[in-house]
């Protein structure tokens, strides 16, 4: 962060989407905790810091009248934690935009931290609008993004507000600035081998960082539901497991395309399978290409947990994304715990690893892993989009010309 912060407001655009119980206590306030450094660092400097951010999507979920849920998606919730973590009374104004909200920001202090109410409470912040991004613009004289896992989104508070502030006045914030160094160390030029382990239900969700991935790693080992498409486009038997069947043929082109440019996919050999979607279903290992009809894989099997863990083992980068299994069910969790395991020792002998994608980041928090890893990211659609190749809307919008 380039900028003077000196006796100036930042308006900083954080991530507090944070998950909360239905009386409001915080479930896991990482992203609320990886958003310090970037504010210490502004009032440290003698800056005054306005914190803007989305809760949910309140416009989704709105009351049975119609009117948006203004309890539930407050961030008035969060208030009192952050409070604490950032050792200050952190103030609060229930609108993000208006003339009582202006008022606050205005008057702020240098060192003191105003909280905005919840963008979304406004449809005009997901359409990017100008004229409410121009509102948002006046609780500030500096702008910094340092919200990554919004960044893919073209939205008022994320992208549109940047250009009402002068080059020199906005800025990348720390967090965003970390998320992206280290995705660079994959895309540019790895330490080989490099290996990416993807996860996850669906082949349709991952298809452009599969055909991505493959110009740039070594392996790539599929787990989780997306592996019964590939197998049925083989030629496998797998039973009622997840299948995408309008992606059968592009599965296959894949696999075609990783062979021409000599990256190895592999598929698990063997499954965990199951009589039905549910923690007590468990049925026994079975190779993935002879799963019975009226049952379902739902994690990889032992076979394949040895296979991919000599991999990881011999591999200098690695990038994981989505569970290898239905790791919310604790006998379908052992493969990613597995995963987790693996590239945690590999780590340890010197390896970089990233885990990004909201659901591995729980799998690696659940086997108690999170801190042997190189990076964990906080964006889970932002970083599956940067490692993609795409320019992120909320970064770009920081670099444009004036
Ligand atoms: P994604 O958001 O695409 O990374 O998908 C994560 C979800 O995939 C998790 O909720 C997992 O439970 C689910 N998943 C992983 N393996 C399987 C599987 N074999 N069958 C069905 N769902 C799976």
């Amino acid at each position: 962060m380039t900028i003077d912060f000196n006796g100036r407001r930042a308006l900083i655009r954080v991530d507090f989407n944070v998950p909360l119980d239905k009386d409001g206590k915080i479930l896991d306030d990482t992203r609320m905790r990886k958003a310090l450094p970037t504010i210490r660092s502004i009032i440290d400097q003698g800056g005054s810091a306005v914190l803007m951010s989305h809760l949910g999507r309140p416009q989704k979920k709105k009351n049975e009248d119609g009117s948006i849920n203004r309890k539930k998606f407050s961030l008035r919730q969060i208030v009192q934690h952050l409070s604490s973590l950032l050792e200050t009374d952190v103030q609060f104004v229930d609108d993000c935009v208006g003339e009582k909200a202006l008022e606050k920001s205005t008057n702020l202090k240098a060192g003191e931290v105003l909280l905005l109410e919840n963008t979304r409470f406004y449809p005009e912040e997901a359409k990017g609008d100008d004229d409410f991004a121009a509102r948002l613009s006046k609780h500030g004289d500096t702008y910094v993004n340092d919200a990554f896992g919004t960044a893919h989104r073209a939205h008022a508070s994320t992208t549109t507000v940047a250009k009402f502030f002068k080059r020199k006045d906005r800025t990348l914030g720390l967090l965003l600035e970390n998320e992206i160094q280290n995705a660079d160390k994959i895309l540019n030029s790895p330490n080989r081998p490099c290996t990416a382990i993807l996860g996850g239900a669906k082949v349709s969700d991952k298809i452009q960082l599969i055909e991505k991935l493959i110009d740039f790693v070594n392996f790539i080992l599929i787990g989780g539901g997306m592996s019964y498409t590939f197998i049925k486009a083989k030629g496998g038997q797998i039973g009622n497991s997840l299948c995408e069947e309008d992606y059968l043929d592009l599965a296959l082109e894949l696999l075609e395309k990783a062979k021409a440019q000599n990256v190895e996919i592999l598929l698990p050999e063997d499954t965990v399978s199951a009589t039905s979607f549910s923690n007590d279903s468990y049925s026994g290992i079975v190779d993935t290409d002879r799963i019975q009809d009226g049952e379902m894989g739902l994690d990889i099997g032992p076979k394949a947990i040895a296979k991919y863990d000599a991999i990881i083992q011999d591999s200098k980068t690695i990038i994981w994304n989505g569970p290898v299994g239905v790791f919310e069910f604790e006998n379908f969790a052992k493969g990613s715990l597995a995963i987790a395991d693996s590239i945690a020792k590999a780590t340890k002998k010197g390896a970089f690893s990233l885990v990004g994608g909201g659901d591995s980041v729980s799998a690696i928090n659940q086997s108690g892993k999170a801190d042997e890893v190189s990076f964990i990211s906080t964006g889970g659609g932002a970083m599956l989009e940067y490692l993609e190749g795409k320019k992120l809307p909320g970064i770009a919008a920081i670099f444009n010309e004036d």
